[in-house]
């Protein structure tokens, strides 16, 4: 059903950089088997799922979305997919993405862009755009994606979709090409709340193979979605519901705390006074820890490597020029400038004490409310090509959910209904590992 749906609809919204319909087949019939013949079945048997092209896949293309990883056949999977494997999963593809999911759009991508499956006109949002899309279009069941500052939500809300960003920790990086070290997360998107938690159940948890994975008990987020919120606090930023966010937006924000107030739920307005510096903050950091992390991307250990050099710097040179696209190099360029000796105590220093104010905005709120509800994107998806040319804007539409990454706290964002045909996204930000708070709330909602 899967592979017919694509076969309907991918010419149109092109949600995939690799789709392997003989692998999925023969791993269906591999699972039908495996059922047959044991009484285990898996959380998500049979499931077909999307895999955004940062996540490391064995003996499956995963190019991150950029041309120097074009010919890039990884050896070993990260720990995400082995366990959705573990799970009976079935990868139909490797989805779309901003290159090194650098980018709010998918039209960074060195491949093609994606299209928004609302209106083909629109971006689908990003980095995750391929996979918000692919769910959105029906073309598989849930997709993975990943968020650095938004990259899982914001294509969610852009697409009408539930995107879930873990608590930093809580689901394991190893296998991740690293974009921002201190602030990526993987989690899943799904068609609604439920799925959100049966995906989020099989791949959260510790992991040895990545140093910043938690070890904390994993609770039953599945059984805990009851739709219980009476006496629930929830505060709602006034940052979040100012100036610069659609009028159309705020209309479906005030109509669901309706919703929730009329549940039982107790919301207050609070404020997150430091919300102003985050995209700068984030603008320091983000680009400092992948300038570090895309060094090994040298034409000597991964991907590809330019010919005709002279010497091996001329090839370090050649390969980079040639396989990065504009908006990776503008990222090396400015996080290579903030860590520079000179530089890094005025930029990078002082935004990692900014962060912890950003950090201690969150804490404050959260000793009197236990969730944060707003926007996750101050407006609905915007055209393709409209922002292509103007990076501000475009980094600026990423201002309600970098806090979260900054805080490294868990939020997701579900459909709250459309503004001229296009889906709004609500967000509700949890404390730390308080996913299933965050679950419940969002499932009562829906
Ligand atoms: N849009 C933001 C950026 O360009 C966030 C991307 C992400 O979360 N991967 O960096």
């Amino acid at each position: 059903e899967s592979l017919r749906r694509i076969d309907e609809v991918e010419k149109d919204v092109q949600a995939f950089l690799l789709i392997d319909s003989d692998r999925a087949l023969s791993r269906a019939k591999k699972i039908d088997n495996d059922i047959v013949n044991s009484e285990e079945i898996g959380i998500l048997a049979g499931l077909p799922v999307g895999i955004k092209d940062n996540i490391i896949t064995e003996g499956v293309r995963t190019t991150c979305g950029s041309k120097i990883l074009e010919n890039y056949n990884p050896i070993y999977s990260a720990t995400v997919y082995k366990r959705i494997l573990a799970g009976q999963s079935i990868m139909i593809g490797k989805t779309n993405m901003d290159e090194f999911a650098m980018g709010s759009s998918t039209e960074h991508s060195a491949y093609h862009p994606t299209f928004n499956p609302w209106n083909l006109n629109y971006v689908p949002g990003g980095s995750s755009g391929g996979s918000a899309a692919a769910v959105a279009a029906g073309e598989v069941y849930y997709a993975l994606g990943s968020d650095t500052g938004g990259s899982i939500r914001q294509p969610a809300a852009y697409t009408g979709v539930v995107g879930l960003k873990p608590t930093y920790g809580l689901v394991s990086r190893f296998g991740l090409v690293a974009f921002a070290s201190s602030l990526d997360q993987i989690g899943p998107i799904t068609k609604n709340v439920e799925d959100a938690a049966y995906v989020l159940q099989t791949i959260a948890g510790h992991d040895e193979y990545d140093s910043t994975s938690a070890n904390v008990p994993i609770p039953d987020y599945i059984s805990g979605l009851t739709r219980e919120i009476k006496g629930l606090r929830i505060g709602v930023p006034k940052e979040y519901m100012g100036e610069g966010i659609d009028h159309g937006v705020k209309e479906k924000i005030q109509d669901a705390i309706e919703v929730l107030s009329g549940l039982g739920a107790i919301i207050e307005e609070v404020s997150l006074p430091h919300t102003e510096y985050a995209v700068a903050t984030y603008y320091i950091i983000a680009p400092s820890e992948a300038s570090s992390n895309l060094a090994r991307y040298d034409g000597v250990r991964y991907g590809i490597r330019a010919d005709s050099a002279e010497n091996l710097i001329d090839m370090y040179k050649k390969t980079r020029s040639e396989g990065l696209g504009s908006e990776v190099k503008r990222r090396i360029m400015l996080g290579t400038y903030a860590l520079s000796s000179g530089y890094y105590d005025d930029y990078y220093l002082k935004a990692q004490k900014v962060r912890t104010l950003i950090k201690q905005d969150f804490e404050k709120v959260f000793d009197k409310f236990d969730l944060i509800l707003g926007p996750t994107v101050p407006t609905t998806a915007f055209k393709i090509d409209e922002n292509i040319n103007d990076p501000l804007t475009m980094y600026l539409n990423d201002i309600l959910t970098i806090p979260v990454n900054l805080a490294g706290l868990p939020a997701i964002s579900i459909p709250a209904g459309l503004v001229n045909g296009l889906p709004v996204g609500l967000q509700l930000i949890g404390k730390h590992f308080a996913e299933a708070t965050i679950l419940r709330a969002a499932y009562a909602f829906e």
